[in-house]
């Protein structure tokens, strides 16, 4: 069965561009509900960390570079379906392939800086809910 659950964080380029509260709205009016969230600026053995399953593909040090450039907003969002219907909402990992309404074609820059991250199965999404919350931030 689909699980209610998913995890997300406003990446540093739609931070620093002002974008996180239209961001919000949209995973707002798109039905899902904010279970914890927080504005926090990873580090870079975080950042590595988070992102280990990409530690052999040519874009991991970018990567970590990136994440670790500025504040994030990282929360745990609720809905049913909720893993499928947030990739749904916020499109393709390039923007250039992201469809029309969703919130990678309209606030990512690039691949690389595409603004949004969303939980890519239940059981990522348990493991990245867990990393950047405890039980006690997150509302019941
Ligand atoms: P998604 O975030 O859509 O699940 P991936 O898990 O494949 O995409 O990649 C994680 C993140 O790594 C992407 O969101 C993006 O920020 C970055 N990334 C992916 N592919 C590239 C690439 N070819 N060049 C630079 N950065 C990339
Ligand atoms: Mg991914």
């Amino acid at each position: 069965m689909a699980g209610n659950k998913t995890f997300t964080m406003l990446k540093p380029d739609a931070v620093e561009n002002g974008y996180t509260g239209k961001i919000l709205d949209m995973i707002i009016d798109a039905g899902f509900k904010i279970k914890a969230m927080k504005l926090t600026h990873l580090n870079e053995e975080q950042a590595k960390k988070f992102y280990e399953v990409h530690k052999d593909r040519p874009f991991y040090m970018e990567l970590v570079e990136y994440m670790t450039s500025g504040p994030i907003v990282a929360a745990i969002l609720e809905k049913e379906n909720a893993v499928e219907d947030f990739r749904k909402l916020i499109g393709a990992t390039d923007p250039a392939e992201a469809e029309e309404g969703t919130i990678r074609k309209y606030f990512a820059a690039s691949k690389a800086k595409n603004a949004v991250h969303g939980s890519d199965s239940d059981e990522n999404a348990e493991i990245e809910c867990k990393f950047h919350f405890s039980d006690n931030e997150i509302v019941g």
